[in-house]
């Protein structure tokens, strides 16, 4: 390939985004996480507040793991911002090399060979979906990383990840714009789309869960999820999924006594929230709760521990919340609470 007219272009051409302005590798590793299942108008704002918020790796450490989850509040994926907070914690120094990045918690092969180009030079390819496809098609063959040519392998990495965002698109390229074109097989080939070769699509999983607000005067019960696994650290309504044969009620009723103690009846409904992530979708099917008369676990027993809270529609508002809990909460805030005298 013609490095020079890939780099050329991507000098004269690339878009200002902030973490191109600096070769801090803390900034650096910051947007590679973000970056990492997130795309890139939305992660613009998060990636100054957290700089502000955490200027560096230090500052990061030193932060409560409930800042750190506020700030990321709405990114998804929040494995991301603990392991952050984690490696900030553990590491004495920052790393270097693309080897000594991968030995952090939460940086694969691709953020490790980005950081360390882009803020080192190390001659170390990235290999994303935009390079696969733009090299695959260039060589109208499927093909595997290699290292970036001599010079500047953080420029060379991120020219080829901007040509796939921006020119060398999935559908429809726009290759009478590409630096490269004139020596592109698969344009030549005249179907540019037909590299590289489609895999076979996997059906996503749906889940159907049943969610509770469960009402104490004015404020409702939400619940911190396990550190560990997917939304860790987050706070929630409490709730699951609804099991073969039951209906919404019945299964809030059982879900909410299993994870709670608390005796309670679905009332009035609230709202669905659909939400999709990368490996199932689910829907939340949201009713207002009230306490069944003379059980055990009545209101009054229902204290407040750690990892438990009764809060008002305010209060939860200041808590880190999955986006689809925090949905649940605008159409709480929106409806306001049911009327007496079911609570
Ligand atoms: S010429 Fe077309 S197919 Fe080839 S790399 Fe450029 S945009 Fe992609």
């Amino acid at each position: 390939m013609r490095t020079g007219r890939l780099l050329a272009w991507y000098r004269k051409g690339a878009r200002d985004l902030p973490w191109r302005r600096t070769r801090d590798p803390y900034s650096i590793w910051v947007s590679e996480v973000m970056l990492q299942q997130t795309q890139i108008a939305t992660v613009i704002p998060y990636y100054r507040r957290w700089l502000k918020r955490f200027p560096t790796v230090r500052a990061l450490a030193r932060a409560p793991m409930d800042d750190v989850l506020k700030a990321w509040e709405g990114l998804g994926y929040y494995a991301r911002a603990r392991n952050l907070h984690k490696a900030a914690r553990l590491l004495k120094k920052l790393p270097r090399t693309a080897e000594e990045w991968r030995a952090v918690t939460g940086v694969g092969a691709y953020t490790a060979a980005a950081i360390a180009s882009i803020a080192h030079g190390e001659r170390v390819a990235v290999f994303d979906g935009n390079v696969r496809r733009v090299l695959s098609r260039f060589e109208a063959r499927d093909v595997t990383e290699a290292p970036p040519p001599r010079g500047k392998p953080g420029d060379w990495n991120q020219a080829l990840m901007e040509l796939g965002q921006r020119v060398c698109t999935p559908r429809a390229p726009r290759c009478g714009e590409c630096p490269i074109r004139s020596d592109c097989k698969a344009r030549a080939s005249g179907e540019p789309e037909r590299w590289p070769l489609k895999k076979a699509k996997k059906e996503v999983p749906h889940k159907e869960v049943a969610v509770g607000v469960i009402w104490k005067g004015g404020r409702f019960y939400v619940q911190r999820r396990a550190e560990e696994g997917l939304l860790g650290g987050l706070w929630e309504f409490p709730g699951g999924k609804r099991e073969k044969g039951e209906t919404f009620e019945q299964c809030l009723r059982r879900e909410i006594r299993e994870e709670t103690g608390f005796r309670v009846d679905a009332g009035p409904f609230l709202v669905t929230v659909r939400h999709r992530y990368s490996h199932f979708s689910v829907e939340l099917h949201t009713y207002h709760c009230f306490w069944r008369r003379g059980k055990a676990a009545d209101p009054s027993s229902a204290r407040a521990s750690e990892g438990k809270r009764w809060v008002t529609p305010d209060e939860a508002g200041a808590l880190a919340m999955p986006t689809a809990n925090r949905r649940i909460l605008d159409a709480l805030r929106a409806a306001g609470r049911p009327p007496a005298p079911a609570f």
